[in-house]
């Protein structure tokens, strides 16, 4: 038997006992969604258990160093914990900015004591964190942001404002790019900064979506000083000062390439749209989807979803070998999120009017016509899909500007 053979029949044993029932059905959607955070109320004793249990193995963060509260799996002992998860429809432990972003910019550019400091807290989903990058002039083109912080000695001094802040109002710290040299050029002078959102003058006030939602906010500072050194050591800004611009690009690949993999959803554990589509509109009498044009749309669409799945393992198997994912993972961002919305399309399609339904028992509560409307903000967070098709076209297929 292969190491890796080895491997698999340990984590199918493991799942098998530590994996509550309740947490098998492969729930997705943010009702089954486990945050994580100082406020976070779980759900229910299972998603508490699965999270304890998953976390002391360090497989919230499989990838991650031990030392660090992670697994310290390599790419493939990864791949298998996950194909064994998909196998029983386990639950994803925890989701959270930390992990998907701010982690991974911390193992790059953080000390060892910020390392030793934040990371462990996030594996164990105990601290929440959010994004503040964008401001009210400042989204595609991020470096022109604003939000002043000045040396107070001992402390920072921070003051402006945040814009579509996921979640600013329910995290516990958030990580900034802030303005900490006015005189320089404007990508030079931009540090990244973590505060604790309890801090005096740090407030919030959320924005209301199309969908009724108000996954978002506005971010205010006012006056909020801050410590330099949140404990002995562990300093607050990440990367040197005025190299911020480099922690927040190199963050911005991983949420990209973290949004873009939404888009191979078709695989995941959700109903797909060739299972909602048979539902909806019923099969002819060779058992197939009873209209053919829709049946060839649904089938482009799964086949566009695993090639998309395929190249996307495939990216991250050369970041892994050292290549590190860079401009590529704009190309993940687009396509997904594109994908994604066109996978959505064809939901309401094949629904018909019965999709439009916002909250009755035939709807599901509405959650066709309110996924369909959240995708259309997949192509705008993270960078929209015009910037991304910039960064494609200059840095991977280094055509000029216009
Ligand atoms: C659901 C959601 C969650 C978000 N969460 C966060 C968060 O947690 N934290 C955070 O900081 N931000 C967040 N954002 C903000 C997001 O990063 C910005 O909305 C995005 O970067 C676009 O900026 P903007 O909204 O200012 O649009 P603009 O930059 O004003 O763009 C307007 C339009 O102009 C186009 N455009 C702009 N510049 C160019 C160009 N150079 N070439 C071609 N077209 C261009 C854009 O593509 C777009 O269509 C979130 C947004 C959404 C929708």
């Amino acid at each position: 038997m292969s190491d890796l053979e080895a491997f698999r029949t340990q984590v199918r044993a493991w799942l098998e006992e530590n994996c509550p029932k309740e947490m098998r059905d492969g729930a997705v959607g943010e009702e089954f969604v486990c945050w994580g955070g100082r406020n976070w109320k779980f759900k229910s004793e299972a998603q508490k258990t699965w999270l304890a249990r998953m976390a002391s193995k360090g497989w919230t963060v499989p990838a991650w160093p031990v030392e660090y509260g992670g697994g310290g799996l390599s790419r493939e002992e990864v791949k298998v914990l996950k194909e064994e998860m998909r196998r029983i429809k386990a639950r994803s432990p925890l989701e959270s900015f930390g992990i998907w972003m701010l982690g991974p910019a911390l193992l790059k550019y953080g000390t060892h004591e910020q390392k030793a400091h934040f990371l462990p807290a996030i594996a164990r989903g105990e601290i929440r964190w959010c994004q503040g990058y964008s401001e009210p002039n400042a989204g595609s083109d991020l470096a022109s942001l604003q939000c002043k912080c000045e040396d107070q000695g001992d402390h920072w001094l921070v003051n402006g404002q945040k814009i579509w802040t996921s979640y600013a109002d329910e995290a516990d710290w958030i990580f900034v790019l802030v303005r900490t040299d006015p005189k320089a050029a404007k990508h030079d002078g931009i540090s990244f900064i973590l505060i604790d959102m309890a801090t005096k003058g740090v407030s919030t006030k959320p924005i209301k979506l199309i969908s009724g939602k108000s996954p978002f906010c506005e971010t205010f500072f006012d006056d909020v000083k801050t410590p330099k050194e949140h404990a002995p050591g562990v300093n607050t800004v990440v990367g040197a000062l005025n190299r911020g611009w480099d922690v927040a690009k190199y963050l911005l690949t991983h949420e990209r390439e973290m949004i873009g993999a939404g888009g191979s959803g078709a695989m995941g554990g959700a109903r797909g749209i060739g299972e909602i589509a048979v539902d909806c509109l019923g099969v002819d009498e060779t058992g197939r989807l009873r209209d053919a044009i829709l049946r060839a749309k649904v089938a482009e669409t799964e086949v566009d979803g695993w090639a998309f799945l395929l190249t996307m393992e495939r990216l991250k198997d050369e970041a892994k070998a050292g290549q590190g994912m860079g401009a590529k993972s704009s190309m993940l961002k687009y396509y997904g999120t594109e994908l994604n919305k066109r996978r959505y399309e064809l939901f309401m399609d094949a629904a018909g009017s019965e999709g439009l339904e916002w909250d009755s028992e035939r709807s599901e509560d509405g959650k066709l016509v309110k996924g369909w409307l959240r995708t259309k903000a997949n192509s705008i967070e993270g960078g929209t899909s015009e910037v991304q098709l910039n960064i494609i076209s200059k840095r991977i297929l280094e055509l000029p500007d216009a």
